[in-house]
Parts: structure tokens; sequence; C-alpha cells
């Protein structure tokens, strides 16, 4: 018997307030008998608070034995001197390093009542539907050695180092390849072989794994900065884009940006299969932070939250026709013109995360009868 066990980590700032919006939805499925069970725990600052760290032994042990974890933010100025370990955004990086997270997966949705906050025009963005999968644990970030090193000529000299393994390569293309198999069964691979070895792996490494287990899919290569190009240029033209730590920062934030505001993007960090289930690690979380300027006032947009719940859904517990009536639901709230005050125009209907959390619940009662 399959278990659908969560564990929820609302955090600080505005996280509690979507993460309402998200336990809605939860409680919506388990009333029509999805069984989910989750439990609740502290992550960033008020895990500092609480245990004088970031996340808890117990909170990443609950973490591990968990079938998926929903958070939604951390951090703020409250805790902006606390020891560099003790930090907020620790929490999340002990998470995604101990839940051996290697795949960021992040949608660029364009819904079509948002096509005009777009900075390109409807007609590029109308209908868009990415995804880009940004290796997460490994290139020029994490490689060694890493250091500014003091030249005693009163020069210094700063390095970085990319460095990626065939298994890393390996391991992000097979899941970009299984991806595209569930879309539009497309991927184009980018990197820099023109200028950097780690490219020519990179590409070495896509193309033979392609060959081996996945020649239906189409597969193309694109540079790095020609592919960021094409992604304002032309961005319905892709699929699924697969691309190393460092280009996967910057290209995600680029293709996010394509389609409004952050409290509307979802993501997803996976980690390898299970040898026996086949269920991956999983952290579902927003992309935007704890948003401390508008905390404790019940404007949060809840829809990245929910969203990044709706991944969950498709992701991890292969729930895929309610995924997509969970998307529908949020694209048919937009439609009816209600807009949160970080999506609102003239014209909208201007509510608060609460008032558009129902939204959603009624889309939902609506699209299922
Ligand atoms: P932010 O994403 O929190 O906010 C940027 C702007 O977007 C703010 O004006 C905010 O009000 C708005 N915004 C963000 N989410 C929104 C939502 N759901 N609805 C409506 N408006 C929303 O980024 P920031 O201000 O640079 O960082 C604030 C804090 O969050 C910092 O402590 C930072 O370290 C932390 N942070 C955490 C994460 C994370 O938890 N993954 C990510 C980024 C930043």
């Amino acid at each position: 018997m399959t278990t659908r066990h969560l564990l929820l980590l609302p955090g600080d700032g505005i996280g509690p307030e979507v993460m309402g919006g998200a336990r809605a939805v939860i409680d919506w499925f388990n009333a029509r008998g999805a069984g989910f069970s989750f439990e609740e725990d502290l992550v960033g600052g008020c895990a500092y608070d609480a245990h004088g760290k970031a996340i808890s032994d117990a909170t990443m042990t609950r973490a591990l034995a968990a079938d998926a974890v929903l958070l939604a933010s951390v951090g703020g100025p409250k805790w902006d001197d606390v020891p560099y370990e003790a930090r907020p955004e620790a929490g999340l990086l002990r998470l995604r390093k101990d839940l051996g997270l290697f795949a960021n997966l992040r949608p660029a949705i364009c819904y079509p009542a948002l096509a005009d906050s777009s900075s390109l025009k409807r007609e590029l963005v109308e209908g868009l539907d990415i995804l880009i999968l940004r290796e997460l644990t490994g290139g020029v970030y994490f490689g060694e050695p890493k250091e500014i090193r003091d030249l005693g000529n009163g020069q210094k000299r700063a390095i970085d180092t990319q460095v990626y393994d065939t298994y890393e390569i390996e391991r992000i293309a097979a899941a970009a390849f299984e991806l595209a198999r569930t879309r539009r069964n497309k991927v184009t691979s980018m990197e820099k072989r023109n200028v950097m070895k780690s490219g020519v792996l990179w590409r070495e490494v896509v193309t033979d794994v392609h060959k081996r287990s996945y020649s239906d899919v189409e597969l193309d290569h694109m540079l790095a900065d020609a592919g960021g190009m094409q992604l304002v240029r032309a961005p319905k033209q892709f699929d699924v884009i697969v691309t190393d730590n460092l280009f996967g920062d910057m290209l995600s934030d680029v293709a996010a940006m394509l389609t409004g505001s952050l409290g509307m993007l979802p993501s997803a960090s996976l980690g390898a299969a299970d040898q026996k289930t086949g269920r991956r690690k999983a952290l579902y979380e927003p992309v935007h932070g704890s948003a401390p300027d508008i905390a404790g006032k019940g404007i949060a947009n809840p829809i990245a939250m929910i969203a990044s719940f709706g991944m969950a859904l498709r992701y991890s517990f292969d729930m895929v026709p309610e995924a997509d009536l969970l998307d529908g639901a949020i694209a048919a709230t937009l439609d009816r013109g209600l807009r949160t005050a970080d999506i609102w125009s003239e014209g909208a209907t201007r509510v608060g995360t609460t008032e558009m959390t129902t939204a959603v619940i009624a889309e939902l009662d609506r699209a299922s009868g």
C-alpha cells in the first residue's frame, strides 16, 4: 500500500499564511479520499528561535521519512545577525543536501489571464508551458578549490571550480528525458562546450544517455548564451530545458519572469529514485521568499504554494489528473478576475490570501461537479 505522508514546513514571514492555502487544498483532496497524512514542523528563523539551529536533527529525520516535503519560505530581518551556520537559509541547504536533491524543476507557465503582465508581448507568452531542469548539487557552486588566495604582491586571486562527473550528468539527463515523455517529448540541453571542458563532457554524456535509452525523445543542444537569447525571443519553442547549476540558476530566473509575479511560481527538487518503491525524495516550495514587507497582512498570494502542492501530486504521487484539476482551478480563478495585490491590475478584483484560497477551492468544487 503506497503512503502519502507529507511533512509541512511553513517557515517564516508569509510562509505560514501561504501554507494555509496548501493545507486547505490538501483537506479538499482528503475529503474526496486522497488519504494524505501530514505533520508540521519548524525550519528557518522560527527553528533557530526554538532550537538554536535552522533545522533540528529531529525535523531532518521526519523529512527523510516523509514521501514529500512541502516548504513555504524562510528568513527575514529578525535573523540578520544570527551566526552564519544557523542562518535561516542553512535549513534549506541542509534539506537539499541530506535529501540528495540533485534536480530542480521550475515550470514557467503563462496563465492566459496574466499574459499582459509579462514584460514580453502577449503572443510570445500566451499559453507558454516550459520546464527548466537545473542540476542542483554539483558544478561551480560546490567545486573545490573554492577560495580567495592572497598572492602576496598586493593582489588576490578568486577561484571557483566548475566540475562535473559522468554520473551527475547522466542522472539529470535521464530525469530530463523522463519528464519530457510526460509532456511534449522534447529536451534542449544547454552548456558552453565552445569554451568549457565541462560543457564538452555535458554534451557527450547527454548524447550517450539519449542514444542508449531515450531515442524516442527529441533532443537539441544549444549554447547557454544563445539559449538565454532564444528564451526571451521565442520561449514557446522549448519543452524541457536541462542545464547545469550555474546556467540553470540564471535561465530559470529569466524563464520565471516571462510569466509575471514571484507569487505565482512553484518549484520542485527531486533526488534519486528509491530502488524498491521507485519514489524519489522530494521537496516542493514556491520560488519566492518570506516577503517580510507584507508578512502578517493577509495579502500574500498563495498560488505559488498551492501550485507547489500541485507539483507534488504530479511528480511524487502520480496523481496527474488531480494535478491537472488543480492547475485548471487556478487558471479559472484568475479568469474570473480575482487578483492578490502582487498581480492586481486595473479592472480586477483585489483579494487577500484567504479569499484567493477559497476561490481556488470553489473552482475545484465546480470542476469536479
Ligand atoms: P521575497 O521573494 O521574499 O520578496 C520579493 C518581493 O516579492 C517582495 O516585495 C514581496 O512582498 C513580493 N512577494 C514575494 N512573494 C510574494 C507572494 N507570495 N505574494 C505577494 N508578494 C510576494 O524576496 P526578498 O525580499 O529578497 O527576501 C525576503 C527574505 O526571504 C530574505 O530573508 C531572504 O533571504 C528570504 N528568501 C527565502 C527564500 C526561500 O525561502 N526559498 C527565497 C528567497 C529569499
